[in-house]
């Protein structure tokens, strides 16, 4: 795997974000290997320029990329709130590469999020831009990134260093696991998900997950019962095999 962009591809372009995008797409479409079922390669979807999604031909996943020198923060920049509320909620969400690359056009860390690990919640809606600007009045998303459990997040390549693809491909097996079309379902597994993630020893207990109810109650203020749910979404993580019961209200987590 080459881990250089081709700069001469950018050459073309005057707009670093224009030249950025198709150095990056390319990079993917010449380097990746589709990490869903691990066939050989992904294309550029030509049909809707300019922001050219990528599909796997083998499996049928689609993949969008998000790129940027150095590191993200705790939010990445997309495109437009309502498109992005509606991919999330839909079946036809793309998978979402997150790239960083240094100053000399290097890929230094690639990851995969699947896309059963959005929900609306880490959706956030910018402001929108002011009414004298080109597009007034358009509304951006930010994709809150560092609310997405770390299972949500498989490494590719982690400072510039490859991971072998077999590997890749048995994480996302592995985490496919836990797909749940119910958006609703979906949002409380991976809020749990992250509870259990925050407690730090491997072995815990059901109160110690309890301890997050009111944080839970914060984003689901219809539920009245989220004992009850946090019970539901551990048997849940338990039957995928991803923790262990061990009796009396402890557990033990198997990631
Ligand atoms: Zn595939």
């Amino acid at each position: 795997m080459n881990l250089y962009f081709d700069e001469a591809l950018g050459e073309r372009y005057k707009s670093k974000a224009q030249k950025i995008r198709v150095m990056s797409e390319c990079w993917v479409e010449n380097n990746m290997f589709c990490p869903c079922c691990g066939n050989s390669r992904i294309c550029k979807l030509k049909n809707n320029e300019p922001v050219a999604d990528m599909k796997c031909e083998n499996c049928g996943e689609i993949f969008e990329l998000k790129s940027k020198q150095g590191k993200f923060g705790k939010k990445i920049n997309d495109g437009a709130y309502s498109t992005m509320l509606e991919r999330v909620t839909s079946t036809t969400n793309p998978e979402l590469f997150v790239m960083q690359y240094s100053s000399d056009y290097a890929v230094t860390d690639l990851t995969l999020i699947p896309k059963f690990f959005f929900v609306p919640s880490i959706i956030e809606k910018r402001k929108p831009l002011a009414p004298t600007a080109r597009r007034g009045g358009w509304i951006g998303c930010n994709i809150l990134y560092s609310e997405i459990p770390e299972q949500g997040k498989i490494n590719i390549i982690k400072n510039s260093v490859v991971r072998p693809g077999k590997e890749v491909v048995a994480d996302y097996v592995r985490i496919k696991d836990l797909e749940t079309r119910n958006v609703k379902l979906r949002s409380w597994l991976l809020d749990v998900l992250n509870c259990v993630n925050d407690i730090e020893s491997d072995e815990f207990c059901l109160q110690e997950v309890y301890a997050y109810i009111a944080i839970l109650q914060e984003r689901h203020v219809d539920n009245h019962n989220i004992e009850a749910k946090i019970r539901q979404q551990l048997q849940f993580l338990r039957d995928k095999g991803f923790i262990d019961f061990l009796g009396g209200g402890n557990y033990k987590k198997r990631f």
